[in-house]
This record gives structure tokens, C-alpha cells and sequence, in this order.
């Protein structure tokens, strides 16, 4: 009876720690390089966010892209994730909470890079209708984000368009911690200023109808893409928003607790 106890019980317990070291292997691989000088060099050379931080922030900003990827699974979907991709995956996470230093993405479990657009059916071959770079799961799918890896990558090597749309991304789950994508997240707009934020997002959703705005016309769709756009725009390129929108700029030094501009 013994004896079977061992032949059973003990190479199942070897199999399940293996399954459990294999289990997080692949995000662990990564998270080793990360302070790596590889990934430092990655952070350098790609996230013009990071080349603006001190010295010391610039080593707060790594231990956090390390926690992010030692927490939060990124897998891809078809595709090849690369050390670069896992950088910039944890950066984009990081960018818009740095002020935030104890923060935790309590609502992700799972980012999934797919290789280009997919449509809403997660389908991203073959459709006519594959439009979308990024999301975030609702439903079933929550806790999941989803990013097509080219835009990833095309997010942080364009640094003039304002685009990011992992940035984008992030910034919708922050807005979601109070359960509603709405523009308004409850913990970032104080109570005090709720009023004048959603006037400024009305006025400023104006001047992209009238063509007098150079944000991204995407913004007019609702209030959450507004805040999301802009946020893009604010963590791209700080001093040209901060020069053609000196108040949008302000409320978002404001919401992220963060001032960029050197200008
Ligand atoms: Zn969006």
C-alpha cells in the first residue's frame, strides 16, 4: 500500500510543481531580462515617456514594468511575443499610473497580442471589418486586454501622431476601476472638479466637430474615447498639447498627478 502511495503520489506532485514553474515560465523569462541591460536598452531606446525621467525615477519606473509583467500574463495569439513587446506592454501599464505608486491593475489578469486589427468577434483573418487595435474584455472576456502587436509597436515608434493604443487601452481599465467606461473615473476626477471636467470634454469635443482640433476625431465617438484619445495625446507629446491646449493640458496633469512638459 505504501509502495503505491509513493509510485502514485510522488511523480504527481513532481508533475504538478513542474506544471506550476512552467505555468508562469514564459512571463518569467521575460521579467529576468527586464532589468536586464537588454531591457533597459529597450526602454531607452523605444519609450520616449522614459528617456525624460531622472536617474532615479528611471529606476522606480523599471521595478514597476517588472512587477506589472510578475503579476499580469502577456500571451500572444498567433504571434511571437518578443522581449521588446513585453516592454511595452508594461510601460504602457505604467505610463499613466506612475504617479500612482502603489497601484495594481486589480482588473487584468491577461494581455493578449494579436498580430494586426481583429474585428469584434476576436477574429483578425480574413474580415473585412478589422478595424480594432486594441480593447478591453467586457463579459466573458473580462480581465483580458487585447492589442494588435503591430499597433503596439506603432504606437511607441511614432511619437509625433499622438497615438498610442496601448496607452489608449490602459487608460480605459483606469477609467473602468469604478465599473463604468464613462470618461469619469470616480478616483482620478475629484468630486470638486467633476463639473468643469465634463464641460471641458464638451467644449473640446466641439472643436474636433468644427475641424478646429488636432486631437484624434476618434474623441468625438463618446466621453470615454475623449479621455482616452487625449490621454494618448498627453503622454505622447506633453509640450505640443500643453501649447495647443493649455487647459485640457492642465485638467490632465490634474487627473494623473504627473506634469511633462519641459516647455
Ligand atoms: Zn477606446
Amino acid at each position: 500500500m505504501e509502495k503505491l502511495f509513493i509510485i502514485i503520489l510522488v511523480p504527481a506532485a513532481i508533475y504538478f510543481v513542474y506544471f506550476l514553474l512552467n505555468k508562469t515560465e514564459k512571463n518569467s523569462k521575460a521579467i529576468r531580462r527586464v532589468l536586464s541591460q537588454e531591457g533597459k536598452g529597450i526602454l531607452e531606446k523605444e519609450v520616449s515617456y522614459y528617456q525624460r525621467l531622472s536617474a532615479t525615477d528611471k529606476i522606480e519606473f523599471e521595478e514597476r514594468c517588472l512587477h506589472f509583467l510578475d503579476k499580469i500574463a502577456v500571451e500572444g495569439v498567433g504571434v511571437e511575443v518578443s522581449l521588446k513587446d513585453y516592454m511595452l506592454v508594461a510601460a504602457s501599464a505604467i505610463i499613466p499610473v506612475f504617479a500612482f505608486k502603489k497601484w495594481e491593475y486589480a482588473n487584468l489578469t491577461t494581455v493578449m497580442l494579436y498580430p494586426n486589427t481583429f474585428n469584434p468577434d476576436y477574429q483578425f483573418e480574413g474580415n473585412q471589418d478589422r478595424t480594432i487595435l486594441g480593447m478591453v474584455g467586457e463579459g466573458a472576456m473580462n480581465g483580458q486586454m487585447i492589442l494588435s502587436k503591430a499597433a503596439l509597436e506603432a504606437g511607441f515608434a511614432n511619437t509625433k501622431d499622438g497615438q498610442n493604443t496601448a496607452i489608449h487601452e490602459f487608460v480605459h481599465l483606469l477609467d473602468k476601476t469604478d465599473g463604468e467606461v464613462d470618461g469619469l473615473p470616480d478616483f482620478l476626477v475629484d468630486h470638486t472638479y467633476t463639473l468643469a471636467w465634463l464641460e471641458m470634454i464638451r467644449k473640446e469635443i466641439i472643436k474636433i466637430q468644427d475641424g478646429k482640433s488636432d486631437i484624434d476625431p476618434y474623441g468625438i465617438t463618446n466621453r470615454a474615447e475623449f479621455f482616452a484619445v487625449a490621454s494618448e495625446y498627453f503622454f505622447e507629446n506633453p509640450d505640443r498639447l500643453k501649447s495647443h491646449h493649455p487647459d485640457l493640458y492642465k485638467a490632465l496633469c490634474i487627473v494623473f498627478k504627473q506634469d511633462l512638459s519641459f516647455a
